[in-house]
């Protein structure tokens, strides 16, 4: 199987990295948006990345110039795939928005193409039917800053078919991915089932009061041998997504510990304005 025509639904965030990173790598790509409007600003966030390329890989101007125009632009879903080997969508997190799209999606799409979601906290399996293409449906989960964090996690859930799966493992790797094959579904993947719990364990040991956030880093540090600390994580990721995080486990659970951390995070990160390195302080200064 060899893909050639991608097409990435949804340009936000991700799809806007996705479509570039793609083409950079010689794919025809087109990107697929609800409205003009929203291309438009895909438009604008893709040519800002041009100068990331440059800046960060030391990308030749002819390159990112290529890359630019070997993409495509559709508000017409039925056009957008009309060719399409490849589908990967990287539209808003919502299981309504999301089943709505695959059951269009799945009508107007030619039988050759094959369907990846970038969906960081929901199943394939959730969407399987919808496609009315099991089989050719799985996951191709990127992280943002795509052209520097290359990590693609590709996962199957239990209908893909094997060659689908090997064909998006080797597609990863054509778009500079270092592909990490997840062979059964899992909530989280492999790195936020790593990430989620030490970050929670560090935060956890804050709240309680057992240690400040440079004695928790520096143990991690220097017994792992990790070049940064949970809570230095934790400012990149930021702030706000980590309270969302452990504020929805509180709730769920009612466990006091959760809601001791909440708290603390709203209270003397949030409501502060430390939001991590985004504005120049969370758990450190910038
Ligand atoms: P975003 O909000 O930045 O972008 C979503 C885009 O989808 C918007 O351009 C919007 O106009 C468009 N859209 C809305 N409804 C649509 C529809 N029906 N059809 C086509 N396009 C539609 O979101 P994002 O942060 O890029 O996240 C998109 C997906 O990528 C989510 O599933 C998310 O879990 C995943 N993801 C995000 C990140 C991240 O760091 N932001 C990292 C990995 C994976």
């Amino acid at each position: 199987m060899n893909f050639k025509n991608i097409t990435i639904a949804g340009s936000g965030v991700l799809g806007s990295q996705i479509a570039y990173q793609t083409a950079f790598h010689g794919f025809n790509v087109t990107v697929y948006d609800i409205t003009d409007e929203a291309l438009e600003k895909a438009k604008e966030k893709i040519k800002k990345l041009k100068k990331r390329y440059q800046e960060d890989l030391d990308a030749s101007q002819q390159d990112v110039d290529n890359a630019f125009d070997r993409i495509t632009f559709y508000s017409d879903l039925s056009k957008a795939v009309s060719n399409a080997d490849l589908v990967i969508e990287a539209i808003p997190e919502v299981v309504k928005i999301k089943t709505e799209f695959y059951k269009e999606l799945g009508q107007v799409a030619p039988e050759k193409t094959v369907f990846a979601t970038n969906s960081s906290t929901l199943l394939p399996s959730q969407f399987a039917e919808a496609t009315g293409r099991p089989e050719k449906f799985l996951a191709l989960h990127f992280a943002n800053e795509i052209w520097l964090n290359n990590t693609a996690e590709i996962m199957k859930h239990p209908g893909t078919d094997s060659t689908i799966f090997d064909a998006v493992v080797e597609f990863a790797k054509s778009i500079g991915m270092v592909a990490l094959p997840l062979h059964k579904e899992q909530p989280g993947y492999i790195l936020n089932s790593l990430l989620v719990p030490l970050l929670d364990a560090a935060e956890l040991l804050l709240s309680k009061g057992v240690a400040d956030v440079e004695t928790i880093d520096k143990t991690w540090m220097i017994a792992t041998g990790a070049p940064k600390g949970p809570f230095a994580i934790l400012d990149v990721v930021g702030i706000t997504t980590s309270y969302n995080i452990v504020n929805a486990k509180a709730e769920a659970t009612g466990d006091p510990e959760f809601k001791k951390l909440a708290e603390l995070l709203k209270t003397e990160y949030i409501d502060k304005g430390k939001l991590g390195v985004a504005t120049g302080e969370g758990f450190y200064k910038y």
